[in-house]
């Protein structure tokens, strides 16, 4: 088989990218494990995904956006950053960001859903479901990949997108700093008594790290972050006494509580490779950048990067140049690296410091959030690059 461009990985950044290149002319294949009814029909898998006014810009251009049910996005109307034990919070408001409001929520598994059906309306794009490379080789004129049944698939341009412990990136030798923070996160979806104002809340508290994503109605996204063997307990609870647990651990502060979903748990490992690009190939959403989740931008990373490298390519290709020119590749990597880079070192910083209950941390920790609530310009570019409203 022979294609323009095979894509390793049809999570969201895989099918965003695919799309991106619809009718640029080049034929175009995703390699994918899981099978198509997987695809075609996702299972919710706890995460709510903050996107910024920058990705929902592109996921409409995708014609992604269209296919999600208005009713199933949540305006993110402000933050609040807590921490400890004080009632004391940084507040970032959506006029911080000069919008209506910050951002928007969307469950991970319709925004799959809907990235799935665009690109099944593209005759260009080809799933190759069930599929399993066993190896894959990058020479001058080509990339040549053997899949785990035989069959073999040459193409101009390898692009692996198939998530933060990526084998295609091993494959290609590329290397990755990756950081265990040793700590799980849990979410799932509960009802509550009190309502959230579309307010999303940031609490590092001691010993376990808190956060609420509003819903529409009266329903939030809610998530916990603590060490391993304490999320297990909490996964394995039955639903009352969970129910209970997150209303003592939210001190009340939302009334009763009561869980609508399953729970999941994802441990925390960030991940940053020394390069994005190699021969006639590229890394591509959380494969390029493994974020921690704390200042949700995972997604919105890999919708740039997509963005970013598909536009290269479609300006090479309708200039009759090589779409995987190694000067190419480097531009896409200057720019990603240039996008990401700031906030994947400022986040796990944040992340460091505001999991450490030390007694100097603890000084610091509270410091730092009554300094930057007062000053008026750093809460306005916290507000603008977590938006990206420009
Ligand atoms: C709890 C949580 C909350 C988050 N919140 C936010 C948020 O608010 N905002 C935000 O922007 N981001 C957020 N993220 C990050 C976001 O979910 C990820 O950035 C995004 O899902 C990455 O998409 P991806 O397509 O790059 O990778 P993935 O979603 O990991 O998809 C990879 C795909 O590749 C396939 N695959 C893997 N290996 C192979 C292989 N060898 N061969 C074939 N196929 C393969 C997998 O089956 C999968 O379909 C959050 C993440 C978590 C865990």
């Amino acid at each position: 088989m022979n294609f323009d461009i095979v894509i390793v990985g049809a999570g969201p950044s895989g099918l965003c990218f695919a799309r991106a290149l619809a009718g640029s002319g080049l034929r175009i294949a995703i390699l994918e494990r899981q099978p198509l009814t997987a695809l075609a029909a996702p299972a919710f898998d706890g995460r709510e995904i903050a996107l910024t006014h920058h990705s929902a810009r592109l996921l409409q251009a995708l014609g992604i956006w269209q296919r999600i049910p208005p009713e199933a996005i949540s305006p993110l109307r402000d933050a609040r950053v807590l921490n400890g034990l004080s009632l004391y919070a940084m507040k970032i408001g959506h006029q911080d960001g000069g919008r209506d409001e910050l951002g928007y929520l969307v469950s991970n598994y319709l925004i799959r859903k809907a990235a799935f059906e665009a690109v099944q309306d593209s005759p260009e794009i080809t799933l190759l479901t069930d599929s399993a490379v066993a190896s894959v080789s990058a020479g001058d004129d080509a990339v040549c990949l053997t899949l785990a049944d035989g069959a073999m698939i040459t193409a101009q341009l390898l692009v692996a997108a198939d998530s933060r412990f990526s084998e295609t990136r091993r494959a290609m030798g590329i290397s990755a700093d990756m950081h265990d923070f040793g700590r799980v996160m849990m979410v799932c979806a509960m009802e509550h008594e009190v309502p959230h104002q579309h307010v999303a809340w940031e609490w590092f508290d001691y010993g376990q790290t808190l956060a609420l994503l509003p819903m529409n109605g009266m329903r939030s996204s809610v998530v916990v972050t603590m060490s391993a063997h304490e999320i297990q307990a909490l996964t394995e609870m039955a639903a009352e006494d969970f129910n209970r647990a997150i209303e003592q651990r939210f001190q009340h502060r939302l009334g009763t509580m009561r869980l609508l979903s399953t729970r999941h748990a994802y441990p925390l490992v960030t991940v940053y490779p020394d390069r994005f690009i190699g021969k006639r190939f590229a890394l591509i959403g959380d494969a390029a950048v493994g974020m921690h989740p704390v200042t949700a931008h995972g997604f919105n990373f890999g919708l740039r990067g997509a963005d970013k490298l598909a536009a290269e390519i479609i300006e090479a290709q309708s200039c009759g140049r090589d779409i995987a020119a190694a000067a190419l590749l480097r531009r896409y990597e200057r720019a990603h690296r240039h996008a990401t880079r700031p906030l994947f070192l400022a986040t796990h910083a944040i992340a460091k410091l505001y999991s450490d209950d030390s007694p100097p941390a603890r000084l610091l920790r509270a410091a730092s959030l009554r300094i930057g609530n007062r000053i008026t310009p750093f809460k306005r570019a916290v507000a603008q690059m977590l938006t990206e409203a420009r």
